[in-house]
């Protein structure tokens, strides 16, 4: 799987692909699909949703250029695969996921490997985790039909969010946001097709329409 992520994607990052080689993905995938755990693709996981591809996480991860001092909020934390690879690189991990089982056995395996730099709770991640802003990165593993406006509010001078945007639930655009002190960059980083982002700021849990904001 890294030899792939090195040779045919170009991901350069050494702590990535170190990180990418020391959590075991197998842990995070349902007992059937063990066996497919380092194929090049998302997995379907609990409650409909997915295990990102490897390669989306090796990709996003890069560009969120963290290392031992960053302070890392992620939203969408499902099985908790991506938590672990950013706590292999950050100082801190502060992850959110909307459903309460999803968000329970995420922190179990997390702890389960000896990862206690990571916390995961149930939470609206639209809305960031303020407690523990600012962060110097930030990334969203679910497709929303804007950037969240509260996840920029909690990006430090510098900080980077990486976030799946499109105009449907379908597919999205990966962009990434530079805060700067005028105020944003946006840069686009090709198309992708994640789970919806259902939040406050995203879409509403019924199908069709963004939320209110
Ligand atoms: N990186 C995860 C990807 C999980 S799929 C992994 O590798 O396992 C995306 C997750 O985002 C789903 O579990 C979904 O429930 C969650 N999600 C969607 N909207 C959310 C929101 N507003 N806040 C927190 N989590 C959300």
């Amino acid at each position: 799987m890294v030899v792939r992520l090195r040779e045919h994607y170009g991901i350069r990052d050494p702590a990535v692909l170190e990180a990418m080689r020391a959590v075991p993905r197998h842990a995070f995938v349902p007992e059937a699909l063990q066996g497919r755990a380092y194929g090049d693709h998302a997995l379907p996981i609990s409650a409909n949703q997915t295990i990102s591809q490897p390669y989306i996480v090796a990709r996003m991860t890069e560009l969120l250029r963290i290392d031992r001092d960053s302070r890392v909020l992620e939203v969408g934390a499902g099985s908790g695969y991506q938590t672990a690879v950013l706590a292999k690189i950050a100082g801190q991990v502060y992850a959110l996921e909307r459903i309460g089982d999803l968000a329970r056995e995420a922190q179990t395996r997390i702890r389960s490997l000896g990862i206690y730099n990571a916390t995961v709770k149930c939470f609206d991640g639209t809305l960031g985790w303020a407690a523990n802003a600012p962060y110097d990165a930030i990334i969203v593993a679910a497709g929303g039909p804007n950037i969240p406006e509260p996840l920029v509010a909690q990006l430090k001078i510098g900080g980077r969010l990486v976030v799946p945007i499109g105009a449907t639930r379908e597919s999205q655009t990966l962009v990434r946001v530079i805060k700067t002190e005028k105020g944003i960059e946006r840069e686009d980083h090709g198309a992708c097709a994640f789970v919806p982002l259902i939040g406050h700021h995203g879409w509403s849990a019924h199908v069709g329409k963004p939320s209110e904001k």
